[in-house]
């Protein structure tokens, strides 16, 4: 089945009864990322960059991403009615992009795709690919408030790390002179310290 009949067949389905957007938990209370759960997503932005030379010259993002298996287009390489039945389908709220995972009906195997808005700048591109890469890193099921505020917190996060790297080249050096398990570890030591009283 090809790429196209498959996304046709997805598209169709919509999402489960109970994944419509959650304001609150379930509890009813409003939902707060916790910081234990902050310093996580620290890591693991660091541990997937670490993990892929993010301080290569001729590191990209996109690259990184492709080389995973997931698909990643441009709101422009489909049609607005195309766009809008995936936004239904998509793990992201965000208006700005979509991620959408599915089991291609032919083979069983799973199909991964991201979507962005590209009309904007290009650290605003690289942040809205990273908000939809994160519903995936982060085993996202469903839409939920909670997962829009973790997958913007990796954003964040990532961008970050890639802005500090290619202005001042902070893990390379890092790197080059301790080796890059230290630059992890020395990371996550240092969020998992105790507050000094
Ligand atoms: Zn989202």
């Amino acid at each position: 089945m090809d790429e196209a009949e498959c996304i046709k067949q997805v598209i169709g389905k919509g999402l489960p009864e109970n994944s419509t957007l959650q304001a609150t938990m379930e509890d009813g209370k409003p939902y707060v990322l916790p910081p234990w759960r902050v310093n996580d997503i620290i890591l693991l932005a660091i541990e997937t960059l670490s993990d892929v030379n993010y301080y290569d010259d001729d590191f990209d993002y996109k690259k990184m991403i492709r080389e995973q298996g997931i698909k990643l287009k441009k709101f422009s390489s489909f049609t607005p009615e195309n766009l809008e039945e995936f936004r239904k389908v998509s793990l992201s709220r965000w208006e700005e992009g979509v991620c959408v995972i599915f089991p291609n009906p032919g083979t069983g195997e799973q199909c991964r795709m991201i979507a962005y808005n590209e009309k904007h700048n290009s650290i605003e591109c690289m942040q809205i690919v990273f908000h939809e890469f994160a519903h995936i890193k982060l085993h996202h099921t469903q839409q939920s408030i909670n997962g829009e505020v973790e997958a913007t917190c990796f954003a964040l996060a990532m961008t970050m790390f890639l802005l500090l790297e290619k202005l001042f080249h902070v893990g390379k050096t890092v790197v080059n002179a301790a080796g890059k398990s230290f630059l992890v570890q020395t990371i996550r030591d240092t969020i998992k310290q105790k507050e000094a009283i």
